[in-house]
């Protein structure tokens, strides 16, 4: 089963993959992180996108779709797929279906985790303080909300369309989303 997460940047996305990743002994596959674990090895790659990733800007569609292309031809991740931060434009999400297809694969479920902006904010500066993340300061959160919902709409509604959408209330508790995602897994 392989499983995409949407949702702005503190919608909880990253919690309930790491629930996902026991439920199927699947694999987490968050950009965000690939990202951040590029600049902090200083490779180049890392040092390419470290202005972006500080402004709260997108990095660019090449070097995502490089990067998540050795993941999907991986055959220990085959079917096992949980997309954490990614498609996040059109080109994005044209791509990863090539792959898929090249792969002999298919996405199974899409998870629109929905939240405004006032609760994001809160979300994020809590994170802030506990996980002293450095692209966290309340104007990059205001700019990536803002960039994830103006990029990202054409990808729901690219998605939107298929039986296997689903929008679930991102303001809901931890464990209520995990419930709710858990229903859809077993059917
Ligand atoms: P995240 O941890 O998912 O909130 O991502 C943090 C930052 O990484 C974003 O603000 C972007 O700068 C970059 N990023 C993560 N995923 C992608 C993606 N799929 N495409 C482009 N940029 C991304």
């Amino acid at each position: 089963m392989n499983i995409i997460l949407f949702g702005p940047p503190g919608a909880g996305k990253g919690t309930q993959a790491k629930y996902l990743v026991k439920k199927i002994n699947g694999f987490q596959i968050s950009t965000g992180d690939i990202l951040r674990d590029e600049i902090k090895k200083d490779t180049d790659i890392g040092k390419k996108i470290i202005n972006d990733m500080n402004d709260g800007k997108f990095v660019s569609d090449e070097i995502v779709n490089n990067l998540i292309s050795k993941i999907i031809f991986d055959p220990l991740k085959k079917n096992r797929l949980i997309f954490d931060g990614y498609p996040r434009s059109l080109s994005q999400a044209t791509n990863l279906n090539l792959l898929l297809e090249k792969s002999d694969q298919k996405i199974d479920l899409v998870f629109f985790l929905n939240v405004n902006k006032e609760i994001i904010i809160e979300r994020i500066e809590k994170r802030k303080i506990e996980e002293k993340r450095s692209d966290d300061d309340l104007d990059t959160i205001v700019k990536r909300y803002d960039t994830y919902m103006k990029t990202t709409k054409p990808v729901l509604d690219f998605y939107s369309k298929n039986i296997n959408f689903h929008e679930i209330d991102g303001s809901l508790k931890i464990d209520q989303i995990t419930n709710k995602i858990h229903d859809f897994i077993n059917v």
